[in-house]
């Protein structure tokens, strides 16, 4: 069954089945705005949902908990798993919402947060019938669970939440941007208000990547369609589409681009024209050169 699965999603280094959710996002119609006048489409059953999954859970030890458009399941002790709901997935949606994304997913996403990795493996088995791929955590390929091995931190859990709003959000968007702004937030905190995202273990062999020559020019990543960021990465993919987040984010332009680049995406479906205007840049080698030195200078830890 794990291997049917598999065959069917790209892999994604932190998240082997996330890139379903993003396949997924192509063909899915995201849920309209309501029309004036028209009555409001009823939202998701909260209670109910969490009710099956209780039932589904009972007598094992799991605590879970509402947490639009989320519902999270846990089995480490209960204290932890509603903290867990209020200061990481509840903080990174608000934050999340705030800079980029209007449209909550329209069915219930569950988080399941598996206290270590013999949970997270047992269970992963037990719930879904898969092997997972990954010791941090992934997304279910039909993009309605979120499923983390908790005891590793919570930077992966953010970086799917980011997947999980940008498929109703920006349906269209191209792996490089999705997994540039999911792995931002892998590592982050809040500033002034707003999510901010930190430098992080990417950085060394990027940077590593810069001084020998190997990282590629942006109109070329941004270029890649899913599969060739996927599958045919030279291990730079990630890190270099995380970095010029980065570099967006300090200029303070992240949020902007991602709104023009989500509103023009018909004109510009990579996302590069819109980069260029955002950073007023006409010869893009010249900004090439200008992001590997600012790369350079960066620290981690
Ligand atoms: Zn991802």
């Amino acid at each position: 069954m794990g291997r049917g699965r598999r065959e069917k999603t790209f892999a994604c280094a932190c998240t082997v089945l996330a890139c379903a959710l993003l396949v997924g996002a192509h063909l899915a119609a995201a849920p309209g705005p309501s029309v004036e006048g028209s009555a409001p489409e009823p939202g998701p059953d909260y209670p109910g949902h969490a009710a099956g999954i209780r039932e589904r859970v009972k007598g094992q030890g799991f605590t879970v908990v509402i947490e639009p458009p989320f519902v999270v399941v846990g089995d480490e002790p209960a204290h932890l798993v509603k903290r867990r709901s209020v200061k990481t997935v509840r903080w990174a949606a608000n934050m999340l919402k705030k800079d980029f994304f209007r449209r909550d997913p329209e069915k219930v996403v569950d988080i399941w947060l598996f206290k270590d990795k013999a949970s997270y493996e047992k269970n992963t088995r037990a719930f879904f019938g898969i092997d997972p791929h990954t010791p941090f955590g992934f997304c279910s390929s039909d993009g309605r669970s979120l499923i983390m091995n908790i005891g590793t931190g919570g930077g992966t859990l953010v970086h799917e939440m980011v997947h999980a709003f940008m498929k109703p959000n920006f349906p269209q968007c191209p792996a490089w941007f999705n997994e540039g702004l999911g792995s931002l937030y892998e590592q982050c905190r809040e500033k002034e208000g707003r999510i901010y995202g930190m430098t992080n273990w990417r950085l060394r062999g990027l940077q590593e990547a810069i001084r020998a020559g190997k990282v590629p020019l942006f109109e070329k990543l941004l270029s890649t369609t899913d599969h060739e960021f996927y599958k045919k990465d030279r291990g730079t993919n990630y890190a270099q589409a995380r970095y010029l987040c980065y570099y967006l984010q300090e200029q303070g332009l992240l949020a902007g681009y991602y709104r023009g680049f989500r509103d023009n995406r018909e004109d510009d479906p990579t996302g590069y024209k819109t980069l260029k205007k955002a950073l007023g840049e006409e010869d893009m080698r010249v900004f090439q050169k200008k992001w590997e030195s600012f790369v350079l200078k960066l620290t981690f830890p």
